[in-house]
């Protein structure tokens, strides 16, 4: 039984996972949350609910913890970096920055040889959007650099539809060329300084920018399959990742595979792990945070996730006869928001 303490920012249903990962091997938790009600709530050992601003309420967070992790890249920098000082942060403030910023990650993508984004341009005013909409034909989505998730902070370009951007707030925006691609898939890598695992390239669903569906093996034939393995491991090693990255990938219809974005934690394409790999994402996470050992996950079973979202929850109880479930513990229902999960195997 270890008495070290990992702190976690972020008690969603990532943090919950987190814990019940990290209580397998003996390690106590701490999860700092701005909610009162939080998924994490009834795994964690400790809790401190506060702003994610108050510098008070965080210095006792570090104080508490033994090394620190993440489940979201929404953080101040200045938190990142007052954590960082006093405590082992997985991943580094410096992974968690580029990818909390959709023009400092495209950049970073694009300064790395072989690796490609969606053609994009920075938007600040209206007059940015209208030349860099004409450039990408009409065809292309206005997203904020920071604090989008599941679609939020994005929009829909149309030659008919710019006019009612332009009394909007432009500033620190991108605009990307919408992508027609044949499928979406994402690769997770869990690597500390001296070891790298990749978890298998997955099939993602989305409507309305949310995952829906997730398939263990992505059905892509394996030029494209190590293809898509080397990008993700290359990527890692160029930002040094200590701990979790998931790298979010577009397979384009000339089968070009374009990188869309980095989550560095846990991501919602993995959870699939939990029921089909030996080691999961988040036992990786806790595994490289704990004892710097990093596990190969081997899968032993094919597998769809699907997420359960908004109303959806209200058949979660009858499904729970037929699927393995997973409640989130939402305190309330809303449209778009993830409420749990369930795991279909083959
Ligand atoms: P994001 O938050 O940027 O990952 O966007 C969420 C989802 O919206 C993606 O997984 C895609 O399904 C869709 N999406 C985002 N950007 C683009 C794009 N440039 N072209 C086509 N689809 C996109």
């Amino acid at each position: 039984m270890s008495n070290k303490t990992l702190g976690i920012i972020g008690g969603g249903q990532l943090g919950m996972f987190i814990c019940i990962a990290a209580r397998k091997v003996g390690l106590k938790t701490l999860v700092y949350s701005q909610e009162e009600n939080f998924s994490a709530r009834k795994f964690c050992d400790k809790h401190i609910i506060g702003n994610i601003k108050s510098k008070e309420k965080i210095e006792e967070f570090i104080e508490d913890s033994d090394f620190c992790t993440v489940e979201t890249e929404n953080i101040h920098k200045d938190i990142l970096r007052m954590i960082e000082k006093r405590k082992n942060l997985f991943p580094s403030s410096n992974i968690i920055e580029i990818s909390q910023n959709r023009l400092l990650e495209k950049n970073f993508l694009n300064s790395l040889e072989n690796i490609e984004t969606t053609k994009f341009f920075e938007v600040n005013n209206f007059k940015d959007l209208k030349e860099s909409a004409k450039n990408l034909n009409y065809n292309c989505i206005l997203k904020t650099q920071e604090f989008g998730y599941d679609g939020k902070g994005q929009s829909t370009v149309k030659k008919e539809n710019l006019c009612q951007f332009e009394n909007q707030i432009l500033q620190n925006c991108i605009i990307e060329e919408k992508v027609n691609f044949k499928l979406e898939i994402s690769v997770i890598v869990a690597r500390n300084s001296s070891n790298m695992i990749v978890y298998p390239p997955v099939k993602n669903i989305h409507k309305e920018s949310i995952l829906r569906e997730t398939i263990f093996p992505a059905k892509i034939d394996n030029h494209l399959k190590q293809s898509a393995i080397e990008k993700a491991i290359y990527i890692s090693e160029n930002l040094d990742l200590n701990g979790i990255l998931a790298v979010e990938m577009f397979i384009t219809n000339d089968d070009q595979i374009l990188i869309n974005e980095l989550a560095p934690r846990p991501h919602n394409s993995g959870h699939w792990t939990m029921d089909a790999c030996k080691f999961s994402q988040f036992d990786n996470l806790v595994s490289i945070i704990n004892c710097n050992e990093v596990y190969e996950p081997e899968p032993y079973r094919n597998c769809k996730m699907i997420n359960i979202i908004g109303e959806e929850y209200m058949s979660l109880k009858k499904m729970k006869n037929n699927y393995k479930t997973y409640d989130y513990f939402k305190k309330n229902i809303k449209s778009n928001r993830k409420m749990g999960h369930y795991v279909l195997f083959e």
